[in-house]
């Protein structure tokens, strides 16, 4: 089977698409026919070197779907032919075959297409962990989704529209914010230009938000505690370097800076999140949406537009 294969740690070139052996599922484990792969910012950070421990040469990712095409010993909840995304592989998922745990794999409803299954694992689930789990945003509330363009912001907005709460999002390109609007965010800044914190207190009367969602802490978190209303509570999602930020800022508004980690999450938060993505996509109110589509042989381009500005959806890639 063809595969992404990473060989080296570096920049997108080390991503090469070979011919490898196709993998055969365990006891407890299935095999998978991968008909759309979700890129993930985190695939970039691994293929660069962040966990230097990952033992080379392996094949990036961890959102795979398609159709079961092998059960191993002792799989009798999942039938060949299942339309499945996993929540993680044990070959990696840039590939046309994928091999993962049972409990790593999850229906996918009828309606959503493989493509748009490719956009629900990360993006879905951490959206649901930072507005529900962590935030615990109730109805009525006014939530900033920092970055509401990209997987994780679009997959947020939709699930705040639904729980009832009034969504602000921000997104950097006329493209993005179309996007952003059209999913269910009452009002849209754009994060590239001067003075847009100023326009969210405005929507708020002067209040502030109840909820940040936040993907870029590390540019942002100083100035989101200025705009939090009381027992105000911010989301760290994203952050890709240091930032320094005032205390004060949460003293006076008695804030919490909430930390995420989707890896970090327990099976039984894993489950509810899982059982609630099944249930939005069924319903509808969950509806990926795929921003750029790229072939797996191309993956390198693909690691290189996720980190552009721009965002309009998921990024993904069609064995
Ligand atoms: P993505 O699809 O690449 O989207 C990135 C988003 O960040 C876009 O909406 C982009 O907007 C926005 N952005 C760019 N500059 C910004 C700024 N100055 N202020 C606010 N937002 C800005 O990535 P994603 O999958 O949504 O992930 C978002 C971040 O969360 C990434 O850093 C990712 O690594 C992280 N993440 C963490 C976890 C976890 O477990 N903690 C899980 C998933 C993702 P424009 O392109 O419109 O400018």
């Amino acid at each position: 089977m063809k595969a992404i294969r990473v060989n080296q740690f570096g920049g997108p070139e080390v991503l090469n698409l070979e011919e490898i052996p196709k993998p055969q599922p365990s006891a407890g484990e299935v095999l998978i026919e991968v008909h759309a792969i979700g890129v993930n910012p985190v695939e970039t950070y691994i293929r660069g070197g962040a966990n230097p421990k990952l033992k080379l040469p392996y094949t990036p990712g961890s959102d795979a779907v398609g159709a079961i095409a092998a059960l191993g010993e002792g799989v009798s909840n999942l039938a060949t032919g299942d339309r499945v995304y996993t929540s993680e592989t044990i070959t990696g998922a840039y590939a046309e075959f994928a091999v993962a745990k049972q409990t790593a794999v999850h229906r996918l409803p009828e309606k959503i297409s493989f493509t748009q299954g490719a956009a629900v694992n990360v993006p879905y689930a951490t959206a649901y962990r930072a507005l529900f789990q962590r935030a615990r945003a109730h109805i009525g509330e006014f939530v900033l989704i920092h970055g509401a363009s990209g997987g994780v912001g679009l997959a947020a907005v939709q699930w705040g529209k639904a729980a009832g709460l009034q969504i602000i999002g921000t997104a950097g390109s006329d493209e993005g914010r179309i996007v952003v609007h059209n999913e269910g965010a009452q009002h849209v800044l754009d994060h590239r230009q001067t003075g847009y914190l100023d326009q969210l207190l405005q929507l708020t009367n002067g209040r502030g938000v109840d909820v940040i969602i936040e993907m870029l802490s590390n540019i942002n978190l100083s100035h989101d505690l200025t705009v939090l209303a009381p027992r105000g509570r911010v989301v760290i999602v994203g952050s890709r370097g240091k930032v320094e930020i005032n205390p004060r800022d949460t003293m006076t508004r008695e804030a919490d800076i909430l930390g995420l980690m989707l890896f970090s999450a327990s099976a039984e938060d894993l489950r509810e999140i899982h059982t609630s993505i099944y249930r939005g996509l069924s319903e509808g109110f969950l509806r990926p949406i795929i921003g750029r589509e790229f072939p797996l042989a191309e993956a390198a381009k693909a690691h290189t537009a996720i980190m552009e500005s721009g965002a309009r959806g998921k990024i993904v890639l069609l064995p």
